[in-house]
């Protein structure tokens, strides 16, 4: 198992509903949270936030998220199977995101800034997450993997939009003529 990217295209691709959470669920539950912490470790800067079943060419509505988003020690994820989008509110706010499968490019991106998800967990609870701000913008990330939606899909105003990181992990934009424009990777159908 490995992290896939872009123009990868199952990337790309409507991921189908999980049914009986056997076995096989549970594996690759276990396989997406290694894969998070092998990715961070060879990212110092950054912090693996979430990650959704397709990253890693299995199209099945499965996400998992990160328990403490400020503390890179404290590494555990929860499992959402299923999850889905009940109401997105609230401001429309736009921040930073990057992705797993979209390699050194991130981009500001609105969102809805309050988001109710429905979900069940890997022991088949049933679950309602009401959440704001960072957990909100990335369960809508995660969740928008699973119909084949990017981060990259969502901004418009591409010109001043995206960043990259540099080797002292900080952001600064990127020339957009010489790496976004003629980017076949980011975009395969220009
Ligand atoms: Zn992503």
């Amino acid at each position: 198992m490995k992290i896939i990217t872009t123009p990868d295209p199952r990337l790309r691709e409507k991921s189908t509903k999980v049914g009986k959470i056997d076995a096989e669920i549970l594996d690759i539950i276990e396989d997406m949270r290694k894969l998070s912490l092998d990715w961070e470790k060879a990212h110092p800067y950054e912090l693996s936030a979430a990650m959704a079943a397709p990253q890693m060419g299995v199209n099945k509505r499965i996400i998992i998220v990160r328990d403490d988003m400020a503390d890179k020690k404290k590494a555990t994820f929860t499992a959402l199977i299923n999850p889905e989008v009940i109401k997105a509110e609230g401001k429309i706010k736009t921040d930073y995101e990057g992705c797993l499968s979209v390699p050194s490019i991130y981009g500001k991106v609105p969102r809805a800034s309050k988001v109710r998800v429905k979900a069940k967990l890997e022991d088949g609870t049933e679950v309602r997450i009401k959440a704001t701000d960072e957990l909100a913008r990335t369960l809508l990330h995660e969740i928008d993997h699973l119909n084949g939606v990017l981060f990259i899909d969502h901004i418009k105003d591409v010109k001043d939009a995206f960043y990259e990181m540099n080797d002292k992990g900080d952001l600064e934009p990127v020339d957009y003529d010489a790496k976004i424009a003629n980017n076949k990777e980011l975009f395969p159908d220009e």
